[in-house]
């Protein structure tokens, strides 16, 4: 089994527990068609478009459900 021949500082040890929260959203791109910020390669949340295409209109759907009739 390896094991540690020293005991790694605490500078060390923390800035290696640090990057796992390095994973925040630091790359969005502007969508196509609303011009709004939202993630490469996925669809828009405001418009609900990809790629020039409507695949799930977003706008419609919460229309529906704030006006219960
Ligand atoms: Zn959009």
């Amino acid at each position: 089994m390896p094991h540690p021949k020293r005991k790694h500082t605490r500078a060390r040890r923390d800035s290696r527990r640090s990057q796992n929260s390095k994973l925040e959203l630091k790359s969005l791109s502007l969508c196509g068609s609303c011009g709004a910020m939202r993630l490469p390669h996925r669809i828009c949340p405001s418009c609900g478009s990809y790629k020039g295409k409507v695949e799930t209109p977003i706008k419609e759907a919460k229309k529906e459900d704030s006006n219960p009739q």
